[in-house]
């Protein structure tokens, strides 16, 4: 597998330089654009065995891929069903960061929690009396899914984020002034922070292999997240997890999955494995360029589609 991994980044870098890294985010134009890494925790080993090659411990911004870890804690400090009283599961054919997103019946509806509308929604239901404390929740809930201490938030990333947020912070009012949230600045500078952990690609791949264990943790046998919510979360991500291109990677790649601007990918074949990828260079969604054609790869030569 190690060989296979080797290769397959190898022969995907050519792509690197279809695409960008983001710059609407200035700390995330500072990342170098060159790297590529890629990690699986492979289930099917009893022993639950790590593969890795390329910048595979290289830490990221995890961005949206985060949406996935506030998803999960939202539905399991509620409900699913109180969730989606307030966000819809559709995917949304806007841009992530549009307004056109919600669905306004005289009342905005963000379409699903992955974009940036109904992402911001999902922090606010997370359990906390502030910001601080939520964050603190979010990172140790972190730490737990990955298995990695060192999980913390990037400051500069962060700061940045904060900065130069003005098109979260619209949606946001504009939400609030419909009565979906109030204290909205603490809201934001969550999110903010929550977009801003620091991951690297085995860290995806570990968060991937309990999503594709229902919930059960391969490393402890803790069960984790309880196994509606995997489900739930694992269907979202077939649908909106890779932006304007979650249809086209359904089609042609066919595994969960929800990448994020920093250059992640998180992908969970279910009951096989895990897989996080790293490339900062994205394509014009905003998924990582080579990233994605590593994962086409992957299913190809793995057979891992599910739909197969
Ligand atoms: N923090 C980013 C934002 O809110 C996340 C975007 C993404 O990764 O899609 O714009």
């Amino acid at each position: 597998m190690f060989d296979l991994l080797n290769k397959i980044v190898n022969e995907n870098k050519k792509y690197i330089k279809n695409g960008h890294v983001a710059t609407y985010i200035p700390a995330l134009a500072e990342v170098d654009e060159n790297q590529l890494g890629v990690a699986i925790v492979d289930l099917r080993d009893c022993n639950c065995k790590e593969y890795f090659a390329g910048d595979y411990n290289k830490s990221f911004a995890i961005e949206s891929t985060s949406k996935v870890i506030a998803l999960i804690m939202a539905m399991m400090d509620n409900s699913p069903q109180y969730v989606f009283r307030k966000i819809g599961v559709e995917p949304s054919g806007f841009a992530f960061n549009s307004i056109l997103n919600m669905k306004i019946n005289n009342k905005p509806y963000p379409s699903n929690p992955f974009i940036n509308a109904g992402a911001i929604i999902v922090n606010s239901l997370i359990m906390g009396k502030n910001s601080n404390e939520k964050t603190n929740r979010i990172l140790e809930f972190t730490r737990k899914l990955t298995n990695n201490p060192n999980i913390h938030v990037i400051e500069d990333i962060y700061l940045s984020e904060k900065r130069t947020g003005d098109i979260n912070r619209s949606l946001a009012y504009y939400m609030k002034g419909h009565g979906l949230i109030d204290n909205v600045e603490d809201v934001l500078d969550c999110y903010f922070r929550q977009c801003s952990i620091s991951v690297t690609a085995i860290d995806l791949a570990r968060i991937g292999a309990i999503l594709a264990n229902k919930g059960v943790s391969p490393f402890t046998g803790e069960m984790i997240i309880p196994r509606d919510i995997c489900t739930i979360v694992k269907s979202i991500m077939v649908t909106c997890g890779l932006y304007d291109e979650s249809g086209d990677f359904a089609v042609h790649i066919g595994i969960p999955a929800k990448s994020g601007v920093g250059g992640g990918i998180l992908a969970t074949v279910p009951n096989k494995m895990g897989i996080g990828v790293f490339g900062p260079s994205l394509d014009a969604m905003g998924n990582s360029v080579a990233g994605v054609k590593i994962l086409q790869q992957l299913s190809n030569e793995l057979v891992l589609d599910i739909f197969d």
